[in-house]
This record gives C-alpha cells, structure tokens and sequence, in this order.
C-alpha cells in the first residue's frame, strides 16, 4: 500500500479521512481491537456477542420487549433477511420510498415476489403522512410497512414519529431502515412504535463492515418462524440459535468485526452516548454547510429538512466544475467524498459520520477552498 508507505509519519492513523456513510472512518483503537483471532466455538467470543446484542438494544429502549439479530454481509443483507422472513406467505408490504434506499426495499421486495406497493415520493421532500393514511385505509391487505429513516441518498431526516403513528393507527407492523441513522440520532423504538428496526456495524456505531443487525420486537418476530424464503438470510432461524446456543451465529461469523464493534461501542459510551455523539455530527454539518456556502456550493435540501448525517451538494453551474478533479484533487489531501445518487439533480454528497472533529471538518473547508481557487484559475 504506497499512500501508506508515502505519509506513515504524518498520518499513520488516518491516511484517508472518510466523508462517506460507511465504512467511514474509525479510530485506532477499532482497528487495533481486530488484532486478535478468537474461535466461534470459544465462550469468550460469544459472550461478546451477547453483551453486542443487549447493549444495542439497550440504546434505543428500556423495554424488556425487544431483543436483537445479527446478521452477516452489509446492511442489504439484514434489509433483505428481515423483509424476507418477517412479512407472511400471504402478507403485503406497503414501502415508503423518498430515496435509492427506499427503492432498495421495493427491489428486494420485488425479488423475492412479496406482494408489494410503493409509495413513491419526492426525494426533496417528506412523505406525506395523509396519503400513507389514505393507502392503509383502503388496502386492508398491507400487514407491513416499510421505511428509511434518514434516506442517506439526500441525507433528508423522514419524520418517522409521524409516519408511525398512521402505521400503529392502522395496526400494521412497522419496519425501519435507520441503517444511517442508528447511533447517531436518538431514537426511542418502544414509543415511536418501531417493530424490527435495522442497521450494520460500519455506520454510526462507528464500527467496520462485515455484519449488520435487527431490533425486533420480540413478541411480534416470535411468530414468524417459517416465513423465511432463504435459508442464509432467515432471521428467525438465526436468532433461534443465538438465543439458544448463548450466541453463536450459523455459519461463519465474522468474528473480528464484532470484536472492532464491540469497542466501538465502549467508544460510543466513553464519548457520552448517542446523545452527545449526535451534538458532535451535528456540528460537524452546521460548519460544513456554512464552510460550503460561503465558497459556493449549495445543499440541495431546505435547511429544516436536514440529517447531521450526511449533506448532498448541487454541482456549481460553472464550467470549471468537474466532480471527478475535484473529488482526485480532495483525495490528494487526504479527504475522499462521496458521488452523488440523487435522480433528480447532479450531486456530490459529504458524510459527517464516523470518528472526524470539527476541526477535521474546518480543515476540510479549507481545503475545499483551496481546490476551487485552483480549479478556477486552471479554467
Ligand atoms: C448504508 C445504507 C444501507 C445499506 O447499504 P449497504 O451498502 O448494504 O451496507 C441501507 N439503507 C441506508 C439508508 C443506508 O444508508
């Protein structure tokens, strides 16, 4: 690895700084928590495992009704395993979809041919609570509805207090995406009414890829056994046997990515819960958004629409723009961005999730500036 070899004395810890939602950046000690090889047969990997399990339901609840999944693969995976095992033979799933993400859901949906509707909105703008209303009153089949939490295609923020109060209103089950927003924006799942919520290890938890996971509500989940239509993907079956063999996965677990989410969570903790952390990634957007501004580039959502988690940025009008130099000449300095994934407008996209300060993000400012005066005078 070159750029290792190039910058070790300067940035060992950092070469690259991650303005992306996931992986994204994660402190050393993460990293340096994979330095060991622990067996899936050995007891002490697997009360890890269950102290993982408790301690993220914990985050959003103190209800005792909740209990957790892990699940390998990337945050996908725990999308498709939990649609595919907990909506019935005979159910239908209602998807409210304002983003790549929520589209994501009516694909897989599509897929494993579950009956399925989508309610496609703007990806500007909020779902519309009174057309949810009105679906639900007159599509007595839809037992489940589906929704992303913070759409991170835009970074928009869905009001899933709303949204879920039409859902238990109609006595249907409610699945949440918070793949992007779990550990960064506080959430409480007993009161807004979330019945499986999902999220992976490489985001806000601030962990490394390779597992993702499910909240559930276990009442609700202990009555979907047999609905599963994978076998690797069947949630049911993969909570049966961590529950009952004390925390063992089927099938290989990714043992040194729950070890590395392990500390990310002690590091959640030490740095003051999800509370705090959501005060840090807050700031972190308020100044790139003013620091992006003041050099020209604008968010592409109104300001009350707006994550901390991640910023999508109109492309300048002017010809000296180019997103491919631009994102090269940022990476030069260390700073990778992320493409955009907007369908209505050209976008780039800046994460400000994962272990990055403000003064990572001033720096970064400075550097965006830097950049356009040389992009600018380059023509
Ligand atoms: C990251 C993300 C996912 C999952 O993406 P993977 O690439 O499979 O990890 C799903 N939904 C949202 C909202 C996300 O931000």
């Amino acid at each position: 690895m070159n750029y290792l070899n190039n910058k070790k004395n300067i940035i060992e810890d950092r070469p690259y700084l991650l303005l992306t939602p996931g992986p994204l950046t994660t402190t050393r000690t993460v990293k340096e928590s994979m330095l060991v090889d622990l067996s899936t047969w050995d007891d002490d990997y697997n009360n890890i495992v269950q102290q993982v399990r408790s301690r993220i339901v914990q985050l959003v609840t103190r209800s005792k009704l909740y209990t957790s999944v892990l699940m390998q693969g990337s945050g996908t995976f725990a999308v498709e395993s939990t649609v595919g095992s907990v909506v019935p033979p005979d159910g239908k799933l209602l998807i409210i979809s304002n983003g790549a993400y929520g589209r994501r859901i009516g694909l897989i949906a599509d897929r494993l041919k579950i009956d399925f509707y989508e309610m496609r909105c703007s990806e500007t703008t909020c779902p519309d609570s009174q057309r949810l209303n009105q679906i639900l009153e007159t599509d007595p089949l839809v037992t489940h509805v589906a929704m992303v939490h913070c759409e991170t295609t835009t970074g928009i923020l869905n009001p899933i207090r709303e949204l879920s109060k039409i859902v238990k209103k109609h006595n249907r089950t409610l699945i949440l995406d918070a793949m992007s927003s779990f550990g960064g924006i506080p959430l409480v799942i007993d009161e807004i009414g979330i019945d499986y919520l999902i999220s992976s290890a490489n985001k806000c938890i601030q962990g490394v890829p390779g597992f993702a996971f499910v909240i559930c509500h276990q009442k609700k989940f202990e009555k979907t056994r047999g609905y599963a239509r994978s076998l690797s993907l069947d949630l049911y079956d993969q909570w049966e046997t961590m529950e009952t063999k004390g925390g063992k996965w089927r099938y290989t677990s990714p043992t040194h990515t729950l070890l590395a989410f392990h500390q990310a969570l002690e590091e959640l903790e030490n740095e003051g819960g999800i509370g705090t952390r959501n005060k840090r990634y807050s700031a972190c957007q308020r100044i790139l958004v003013d620091g992006m501004s003041s050099i020209g580039f604008y968010p592409l959502l109104d300001k009350h629409l707006h994550s901390p988690i991640i910023t999508a940025f109109r492309y300048p009008k002017e010809k000296w723009f180019n997103f491919s130099i631009f994102y090269q000449k940022l990476k030069e300095r260390r700073f990778v961005i992320y493409p955009g994934k907007v369908s209505e407008e050209d976008t780039f996209r800046i994460g400000t999730i994962g272990d990055l300060s403000i003064d990572d993000i001033r720096h970064l400012v400075r550097v965006i500036e830097e950049v356009v005066i040389g992009m600018k005078s380059e023509g």
